[in-house]
Parts: C-alpha cells; structure tokens; sequence
C-alpha cells in the first residue's frame, strides 16, 4: 500500500500519509521509553507485538459499538487507520492503585478501588502530562460537556469489556490510557478512540502470581519484556503460531473391526 509522507513520529510509532484523504498508516517501532522520554531502549519485538494486540482489541472494541480509528492491519508493523484531530487530553482508568497515583496520594500499591477512577491528563510532554480537572478541560476549550461525557460513557465501556476480556485469560487489567479523536463522516464530526491499546499503555497483572506482563518491566528493569508482551498475546489467542501448540492426547489403541460383508 502506498505510503505518504511522514506526518509525525512520536515515541513509539510513526504516522505516515495514508493512500486516500483522512487516512494514516501507523507504524509500530521497537523503541521503548518511560518517565517522558528520560529512559530510552529498543525492544526488539515489541512493535510487532503491540501492532497485533491492539488490532485485536480495538476490532473487539469496533464490535461492541464504540467506534475506532483502526481500518486493518496491513502487515507486522503497520495499520491502516482513520486520521483524527486528537483530542489533548489522556484518558486514564484505573481499577487498582499503582503507579502514579499510589505515588502522588500515598496509596497503598495493589489497592483495590471500589469503583473504575477516572482521571484526565493534559497532553504535553513539556509540562510532564500534567492531572487537570474537568473544570480546565471546559475552560481551555480542550472538549465540551456533551463531549467528555460520550467520552467518559465510552471509556468505562471499554474498561468493563476489556476487564473481562483479560480476566477470561487470567490477567487483571489494573489500569490503562486512552486517547480520542475527531473525524469529520458524513459533513459531521465523529468522536473515535484514537490510539494503541496494548502493553506499553495498559497495567496486566497475572491473576495468580501477580507477575506483571507489561510495560513497567521496563520501567522498573524486571526484565523479560517480550517473554511478558508475548505472554499475553499467546493468552489471547493472537500468536496462533504457538497457542495453537498443544500436548495432543491419543486414547488407546482399538483394534479395527472389519465388517463382514
Ligand atoms: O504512570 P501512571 O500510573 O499514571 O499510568 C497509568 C496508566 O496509563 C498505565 O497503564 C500507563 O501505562 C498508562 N500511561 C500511558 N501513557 C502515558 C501515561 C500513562 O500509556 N503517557
């Protein structure tokens, strides 16, 4: 597929022109960054990773009926997508404290909170992507009330479907980023999730042992980065080459019984 001009390249992926007007291709690269930037490595792997795990959790999403920037996959590292105005706002839902907010509050670690924390974060690497309120959102602009509340709905949409799905592979998904966008369909204006979902943006933590399968092996040096991304795209079902390898149990032999006639 043709690709256009690049338009942006960000920590983790590039965004080229797409082949028609309103569309990008992404590519996922192998760079791995953490506290804005001051950490830095390449994770060979991991681009390819995150490109079939979002692919697959976004075309979930497509399917409950929030709508996504995601057209297809195209190959191991790129996804033909729909280009939105980005809306400077993250989106971070949490189940259990950690993290960020474990340090700014002084919560517990692996707290379990009583209902999805919402929280908005103002898109800007220079100030840290710093914590507003609703009330800065409104005043600076960044979103109206009818806006942020479809946005809100949608979030704790995905937040239920998606908790579900990683329980059903034994992951508890403790907390995750979003980010949304605007297309312009039919002389109107779209609100659509407009970003990755994968490891690099979500918290997976093992039901059982805990052990963390996501990007804070990175962050906290835990090593076995890959082993961890690609642990849950084998749990999903994603990374057919291996999870279909299963022990294949023969019973007994039985003798043939031959038919008389
Ligand atoms: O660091 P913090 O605890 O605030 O992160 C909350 C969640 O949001 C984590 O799952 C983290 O991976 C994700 N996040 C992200 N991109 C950011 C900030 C947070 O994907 N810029």
């Amino acid at each position: 597929m043709h690709k256009g001009k690049k338009l942006h390249e960000g920590k983790a992926k590039i965004l080229y022109e797409g082949p028609e007007k309103g569309t990008a291709i992404q590519h996922f690269k192998d760079d791995a960054t953490a506290f804005n930037n001051k950490k830095k490595s390449i994770v060979e792997g991991k681009g390819v990773l995150n490109n079939r795990i979002s692919e697959h959790i976004l075309n979930n999403i497509n399917q409950i009926g929030i709508p996504t920037h995601l057209i297809k996959r195209l190959n191991m590292r790129e996804q033909l997508i729909k280009l939105a105005e980005i809306i400077p706002i993250e989106f971070i839902v949490r189940n259990i404290a950690t993290g960020s907010l474990s340090k700014r509050l002084g919560i517990p670690d692996g707290t379990v909170l009583s209902k999805p924390l919402l929280e908005y974060c103002y898109k800007n690497d220079d100030l840290d992507d710093p914590i507003v309120a609703k009330e800065h959102i409104y005043e600076f602009n960044w979103m109206t009330a009818s806006e942020l509340e479809l946005i809100d709905s949608y979030t704790l949409r995905i937040n239920d479907f998606m908790q579900g799905m990683f329980r059903g592979v034994g992951i508890k998904l403790v907390d995750f980023k979003l980010e949304f966008g605007k297309i312009n369909e039919e002389g109107k204006k779209k609100i659509i999730l407009a970003d990755e979902i994968s490891p690099d943006t979500c918290r997976l933590w093992d039901i059982v042992s805990e052990k963390k399968l996501d990007k804070d092996r990175f962050r906290k040096d835990l090593g076995n980065i890959i082993q961890a991304y690609q642990e849950v795209a084998r749990r999903l079902g994603i990374m057919h080459e291996e999870a279909n390898i299963s022990e294949v149990k023969f019973g007994k032999p039985k003798a043939v019984e031959l038919k008389n006639n």
